[in-house]
């Protein structure tokens, strides 16, 4: 059992839920008479991006609609994180110097021994899939990318799918639930942001 009393199945159960619940929030959930079979929108493949980069520099806005994702459910909330701290990393210090995000947009939480909670600033997040790099090559890959659509101006061709070397961004029904690795879904919202746009 952990510090508190909980133990780390129920503290990953609520992570779950609270996942989806910010990811519900942010979004908003999308009006059903707005819904139509043939509306489409943007999304990644997390199974085919292969972490190029391009999702942060590539995108029409500002400040890309691409933001990591955390699958807590498929997470080993390990002590060592290949997408929390950089591979020549000599110990386990987590000082900025040896942490992966340039942004410091993941923090770091105690579970219990030993175990660790990463968590996501979306809004200090630019895409950059530096984590989802050494999630996927060193633990279970539960960091991965995808574009958020209460962020994303849903662009008739979206300009990093245009350039992306993976063929992993393509357009699917609004109908169909968020491609997103773990267990939960999330139905995406059609709401564009009112953000500027650098092009
Ligand atoms: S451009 Fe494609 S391969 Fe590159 S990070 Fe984005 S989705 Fe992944
Ligand atoms: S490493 Fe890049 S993709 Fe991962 S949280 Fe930081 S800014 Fe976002
Ligand atoms: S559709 Fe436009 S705003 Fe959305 S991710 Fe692609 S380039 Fe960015």
């Amino acid at each position: 059992m952990g510090k508190d009393g909980h133990s780390r199945r129920d503290f990953i159960q609520t992570s779950v839920r609270a996942s989806l619940f910010i990811a519900i929030g942010g979004l908003g959930a999308l009006g059903a008479s707005r819904a139509t079979a043939s509306h489409t929108v943007w999304q990644i493949d997390p199974f085919k991006c292969t972490q190029c980069g391009r999702c942060a520099t590539e995108c029409v806005m500002a400040e890309s609609a691409v933001k990591c994702i955390h699958a807590y459910d498929i997470c080993g909330y390990c002590d060592l994180c290949g997408g929390y701290l950089k591979p020549d990393a000599n110990d386990r210090a987590t000082g900025g110097e040896n942490q992966l995000c340039p942004t410091a947009a993941i923090s770091r939480n105690f579970i219990e021994e030993p175990y660790f909670e990463y968590v996501i600033d979306e809004a200090l997040c630019i895409g950059c899939a530096k984590c989802v790099k050494g999630c996927t090559a060193f633990g279970n890959g539960s960091f991965h990318l995808q574009i958020r659509h209460d962020r994303c101006l849903d662009c008739n061709e979206c300009a990093i799918a245009r350039v992306c070397p993976s063929e992993a961004i393509s357009r699917i029904s609004i109908k169909k639930p968020y491609l997103i690795k773990g267990k939960f879904e999330v139905i995406p919202s059609v709401e564009p942001p009112k953000s500027s746009s650098k092009k």
